[in-house]
């Protein structure tokens, strides 16, 4: 059974958005296969932002999230999702000190999951700057590649630049793992290893979720999936033959 002591008005600006989409989102929080493992109950000790990095830096309160949750603020919990919730650094000091056993940073997880399968304007502002991992990721099967560590890359490293002046080529040969020889890629991927990776995400929804967040980019990476997909299959046609 949750237990709430409230205490203070966590947020109070209502949002523009009428009722029922306020509830159809609050269902999909709530449930959420992790929602009941997350939340059990809450003091309002705020020892959860008394911990928290983030609470440090930014307006934001894992105890005031834990609050719009458990009070069931319909509206708060959406004026949340445009900002807050992206504040959390997913460190987990919070789930470590609760006495309640309570999650924070697993509630926010639930929260960003959520605004991201309404697509809402904050998960896409803050997934954009990533279109470029994404990609790499895709076409590569890594997102940093040795290659891409130079001075003019990484002008903000300041004096510890002088270190990635090493002879980068020389020393990789040098790794015992063959597959670590490359430059262009930070280890070589088998092919199969990437097809593997496109089926987890048609499984799990992380593609549905990109198409809605982004349908651009959504299509740029189906073509590149699909291509990937008929090299591997002229790989296996080679390997029969
Ligand atoms: S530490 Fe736990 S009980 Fe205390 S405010 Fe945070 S979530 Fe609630
Ligand atoms: S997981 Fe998020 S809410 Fe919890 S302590 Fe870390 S930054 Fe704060």
């Amino acid at each position: 059974m949750n237990i709430a002591l409230r205490i203070g008005d966590p947020l109070s600006e209502a949002p523009a958005v009428n009722r029922e989409k306020l509830e159809e989102i609050f269902e999909d929080i709530r449930n959420h296969q992790l929602f009941d493992h997350e939340l059990h109950g809450c003091l309002n000790c705020g020892i959860c932002t008394a911990t928290c990095p983030s609470a440090h830096y930014y307006d934001y309160s894992p105890r005031e999230i834990v609050q719009l949750l458990l009070t069931e603020n319909l509206e708060g919990i959406y004026d949340a999702m445009q900002e807050k919730i992206w504040a959390c650094a997913q460190c987990y000091t919070c789930a470590a000190r609760c006495p309640f056993h309570n999650s924070p940073g697993g509630l926010i997880m639930i929260l960003r999951e959520t605004a991201i399968k309404h697509g809402m304007q904050s998960a896409k502002d803050v997934l954009k700057p990533y279109t470029r991992v994404l990609m790499k990721v895709i076409s590569t099967g890594n997102q940093l590649a040795p290659n891409m560590i130079t001075p003019d890359a990484f002008a903000d490293w300041g004096p510890n630049i002088a270190k990635v002046k090493a002879p980068l080529k020389v020393l990789r040969k040098a790794i015992p793992m063959p597959t670590m020889h490359t430059m262009d890629t930070a280890w070589e991927i088998n092919i199969k290893t990437s097809i593997e990776l496109y089926t987890i995400w048609e499984a799990t929804g992380v593609l549905g979720q990109l198409e809605t967040i982004d349908p651009n980019l959504f299509d740029v990476v189906t073509d590149l999936m699909d291509e990937k997909r008929d090299e591997y299959e002229e790989w296996l046609e080679e390997q029969e033959g």
